[in-house]
C-alpha cells in the first residue's frame, strides 16, 4: 500500500467532521438492526469506512474463512487519534449530524453501527492515523473493552483486523457456512465493491492467495475486465441514458447464473427484484433457455426518488416511481442490444431516446460449405462461425413475419385443397382467429362437421407439412398464457417454414440465407432462445491450434 493519502471524489468534503454520538431521536429515525451475519458482512463495514473516508487504495485479507482473521487498510482520512474509542461507540458517526441529513445521504455508512456491532463479536486492532497528526494510534479491543493503546508511526490511513469473529457467540459461529462459501460471499462482495468503484484499488487476499486485484485508474469496463476477464468486458454494449449508465452483454453472451446481473444506486451496491425483473425481460427468448445476461448498471436519481435507510444493511433500496424507472431501464436496454423500442402502449418513457442500436448484427460471412447436411461452415472477419441452418432460418423467418404487415406475405393458392379434422377447441381458436389467420395467408372454409378445407397457404409453407403446422398454429393461439396471438402466428410458421436439419442446401441458398441472417438484428439466436451459431475467434484457434 502507497504512503499517498486518497481522497476519492465523493469525501474530500466529509473528512472534516468529527464523531459525535446521535441524539437517540435520529436514532429512532433510522433503520437500525443487525448489520453482522457473516465475515462478508464485517468486509462490507470495513470497506464502506474506507470509501468513505476517501480512501483510493484499498486492501482486504483473510484467513480462516474470514473467522479467523479480517484485515482491510487504506489510504483515507484516518481516524484522530482522540477520537478512535468514540468511533466504537454506539451510533457515533462522523457523517451525520442532523435530521435534514437523512435526507440526502451522500455516504455509505451513518448510523454508527458498525464499529461498535462488530467489536462486540470479535477481538479488534485499529493502527491509524490522520495527515495531520505527528504519529499514529494503535487500540486493541477485547470483549468489548480497550486492551492496549499506543502511538505508533505509519502512512495516513487506516487498517482494522478483526479476530476470532464470532468465537463468543458459538450460536452464530453455527450459522456459518464452509469457510469456502464464506470465502466466496467475501470474494462476490469485494468483486461489487470494485465494480462500484472502478476508481479505487482493490486487492483481496484470501489465506495469502492474491484472489482479486484492480487497479483503480479506469473505468467500468477496465474494472469488468479485472474482475471478470478481457473476453467478457470486451464483448459488452453500453447502456447511457439520463440516470443510468452501464455495461450490458449482447444477446450472444450468457451465464448461467445471476451474478452477472449487478445494479449500484450511484456507489452502491443494491438488490432490486424490480430492476433484476426489467433487465431479464428485455433478454427474454434471447437467450437460450435457464441462461441469464450480464448487466453491469449504475442509477444515478436525486436523493428524494429514492430510500436506502429501509434495510439494516442498506441492500435494499426503495423507489419511489418504480413504474417509470421499470420503463426507462428497459428503453434504454432494449436500444443498447438492438431490440428497438417497446409497445407503444409501454413507451410513454420520462427519458428521451438518444441513442441509435450499436451493431449486434453480424459481420458478412463467406460460405465455405455444408456439414452434415445441419450447418452452414463460414468464414469472417472475426474467425469461423458454425451456423445451424435451422435455427438461423427460424430466426429470420420470425423477424419478417413479426415486422411485416400479414397482406404483404406471399400466398400459395392449392390446386388440390387439403382437408382437416379440428378438435372442439382448435374449430373454437379457428372460430375466434379465422380472420386473422386469412390476414396471413390461409385460406379455410367449413366443409363438413368438424371439417375444414384449406384453398390456400402462406407461400412459405409449401412443400411443408401443412396439416401439421396448422393444428399445431391453432393449438398454440388456444393456449392460455403466451405472447400476443401475432407472435405466436409468426413463431410457428417460423418454425414450420425454415429449413430443416438434414435437408441439403446448395451454395446459393446457404449464401441467401447468411445474407438474410447479416441484416436481422438479433441473429444470434432462435426465437426460443437456442443458439444459431458457434463462433470460434481467429484467437482462439490460435491458442487451440498451440500457435500462441
Ligand atoms: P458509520 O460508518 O455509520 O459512521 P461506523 O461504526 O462504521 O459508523 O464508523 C464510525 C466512525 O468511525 C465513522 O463515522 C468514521 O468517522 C470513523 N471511521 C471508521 N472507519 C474509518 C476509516 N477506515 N477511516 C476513517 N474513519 C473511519
Ligand atoms: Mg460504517
Amino acid at each position: 500500500m502507497s504512503s499517498v493519502q486518497g481522497s476519492n471524489r465523493y469525501s474530500a468534503d466529509r473528512s472534516a467532521m468529527r464523531i459525535k454520538v446521535l441524539s437517540p431521536d435520529l436514532v429512532s429515525k433510522i433503520a437500525a438492526g443487525e448489520v453482522v451475519e457473516r465475515p462478508a458482512s464485517v468486509v462490507k463495514e470495513l470497506i464502506e469506512n474506507s470509501l468513505d473516508a476517501g480512501a483510493t487504495q484499498i486492501s482486504v485479507e483473510i484467513r480462516g474463512g474470514g473467522v479467523g482473521v479480517i484485515r482491510v487498510t487504506d489510504n483515507g482520512s484516518g481516524i484522530p487519534g482522540q477520537e478512535v474509542e468514540l468511533a466504537f461507540q454506539r451510533y457515533a458517526t462522523s457523517k451525520i449530524e442532523k435530521d435534514e441529513d437523512l435526507e440526502a445521504i451522500s455516504s455509505l455508512g451513518f448510523r454508527g453501527e458498525a464499529l461498535p456491532s462488530i467489536v462486540a463479536v470479535a477481538q479488534v486492532e485499529v493502527f491509524t492515523q490522520t495527515k495531520d497528526e505527528a504519529a499514529g494510534t494503535f487500540v486493541s479491543f477485547k470483549d468489548g473493552a480497550v486492551l492496549e493503546r499506543a502511538s505508533r508511526g505509519r502512512p495516513p490511513g487506516t487498517t482494522i483486523a478483526v479476530r476470532n469473529l464470532f468465537r463468543s457467540v458459538p450460536a452464530r459461529l453455527k450459522f456459518l457456512k464452509s469457510a469456502s462459501t464464506e470465502d466466496a460471499h467475501t470474494q462476490r462482495l469485494v468483486s461489487r465493491y470494485a465494480l462500484a468503484w472502478p476508481e479505487v484499488s482493490f486487492t483481496l487476499y484470501i489465506d495469502g492467495r492474491p484472489a482479486l486485484r484492480t487497479t483503480g485508474d479506469g473505468g467500468l469496463r477496465e474494472a469488468v475486465a479485472q474482475v471478470h476477464g478481457h473476453e467478457l468486458a470486451s464483448a459488452l454494449l453500453e447502456v447511457e441514458a439520463p440516470g443510468l449508465s452501464g455495461l450490458v452483454g449482447p444477446p450472444s453472451v450468457s451465464r448461467s447464473g445471476r451474478d452477472y446481473i449487478q445494479f449500484f444506486l450511484d456507489r452502491r451496491p443494491i438488490r432490486s427484484p424490480l430492476l433484476l425483473r426489467a433487465v431479464e425481460e428485455v433478454y427474454a427468448g434471447l437467450l437460450p433457455p435457464g441462461r441469464h445476461p450480464a448487466a453491469f448498471l449504475r442509477l444515478v436519481v436525486s436523493p428524494q426518488e429514492v430510500d436506502v435507510n429501509i434495510h439494516p444493511q442498506k441492500a435494499e433500496v426503495r423507489f419511489r416511481d418504480e413504474g417509470s424507472l421499470f420503463r426507462a431501464v428497459q428503453e434504454a436496454l432494449r436500444r443498447a442490444v438492438g431490440r428497438g423500442p417497446l409497445p407503444e402502449a409501454m413507451a410513454e418513457s420520462p427519458f428521451p431516446q438518444l441513442f441509435p442500436s450499436p451493431p449486434t448484427n453480424l459481420p458478412l460471412l463467406r460460405v465455405l460449405g455444408q456439414l452434415a447436411q445441419s450447418y452452414i461452415i463460414a468464414e469472417g472477419p472475426e474467425g469461423l462461425y458454425l451456423v445451424d441452418q435451422h435455427a438461423a432460418h427460424e430466426r429470420v423467418l420470425f423477424e419478417k413475419l413479426k415486422g411485416r404487415k400479414a397482406r404483404e406475405l406471399e400466398v400459395q393458392g392449392l390446386l388440390e385443397p387439403l382437408f382437416l379434422e379440428l378438435s372442439p377447441r382448435q374449430e373454437g381458436v379457428l372460430d375466434a382467429r379465422g380472420e386473422d389467420l386469412g390476414g396471413f395467408g390461409f385460406g379455410i372454409e367449413p366443409f363438413g362437421p368438424r371439417t375444414f378445407r384449406i384453398t390456400a397457404i402462406p407461400a412459405l409453407l409449401k412443400d411443408k407439412d401443412i396439416k401439421a403446422a396448422l393444428l399445431e398454429l391453432l393449438d398454440a393461439l388456444g393456449e392460455e398464457k403466451g405472447p400476443p396471438w401475432e407472435e405466436r402466428v409468426a413463431l410457428s410458421l417460423a418454425c414450420h417454414g425454415a429449413v430443416k436439419a438434414g435437408q441439403s442446401l446448395n451454395p446459393e441458398e446457404m449464401r441467401g440465407l447468411l445474407q438474410e441472417m447479416e441484416r436481422i438484428p438479433n441473429p444470434h439466436t432462435c426465437p426460443h432462445g437456442r443458439p444459431t451459431l458457434l463462433h470460434f475467434s481467429s484467437s482462439q484457434l490460435e491458442k487451440g491450434f498451440g500457435r500462441r
